[in-house]
Parts: C-alpha cells; sequence; structure tokens
C-alpha cells in the first residue's frame, strides 16, 4: 500500500480537486479509506456543522463518525451508506493522499472519488 501513497503541496492538491470535480469546493467528492463511503463537503454542511468545523475534518475523518451518533441524516445520506469511524490521526494511517498544507505541517486526506 505504501507504494500508492502520494504526497502533494496543497495548491498541487487543489489543483486536482478543481480538475476532477470543478471550482466549487462542496461538490468535491472523497472516498473514506476504511470504508469507502464518498462524502462532499455539502455533505458535512448538511450536518449543521459551520464552514471551520467541516473543514477541519473533510477528507480527514469519515462523516460516519457523525451520521449515526446525531442522526441527522437525510434519508439520500442514508441511501449512500453511513460511513465509518475513522479518524486520520489514527494508526495505522490509511489515508492515500498526505497534502503538505505549509513546511512541515502534514495532513492525512482521503483519496479522491472517481468523477
Ligand atoms: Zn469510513
Amino acid at each position: 500500500m505504501a507504494d500508492d501513497w502520494i504526497v502533494i503541496g496543497l495548491e498541487a492538491w487543489q489543483a486536482q480537486g478543481v480538475q476532477l470535480f470543478g471550482t466549487d469546493v462542496n461538490n468535491w467528492r472523497f472516498v473514506c479509506p476504511a470504508c469507502g463511503h464518498v462524502q462532499t463537503r455539502a455533505d458535512w454542511l448538511a450536518l449543521g456543522m459551520n464552514r471551520r468545523q467541516v473543514d477541519q475534518r473533510l477528507g480527514f475523518t469519515c462523516i460516519g463518525r457523525w451520521l449515526d451518533p446525531l442522526n441527522t441524516a437525510t434519508d439520500f445520506q442514508r441511501s449512500k451508506g453511513s460511513g465509518c469511524d475513522y479518524v486520520g490521526d489514527r494508526e495505522p494511517n490509511i489515508s492515500p493522499i498526505t497534502v503538505i498544507i505549509t513546511p512541515g505541517e502534514e495532513r492525512p486526506t482521503f483519496g479522491w472519488d472517481q468523477p
């Protein structure tokens, strides 16, 4: 698995997101490396979190940690599955992408869904 890991700078990673899903970050789709559940920023915002709370978790933590405990999932979200409780700082880190936010600050990040 380690051979598949990608280390990428923040700007290059953002460029990938735009290329795959367009400029609206809310539509970028991430795949949980633990359960395969696909999630978007819009899904997270629908939970009622503010943007800062969402951006701290997006692509880092599976939305399943919040969907079921809060029981706030919409029928549409439930139809896509409920996710799991994976969080990116868990050992072992299985997130396939490491985004270098700033030199010395790296963030394990979920892989992209295929558009
Ligand atoms: Zn998951």
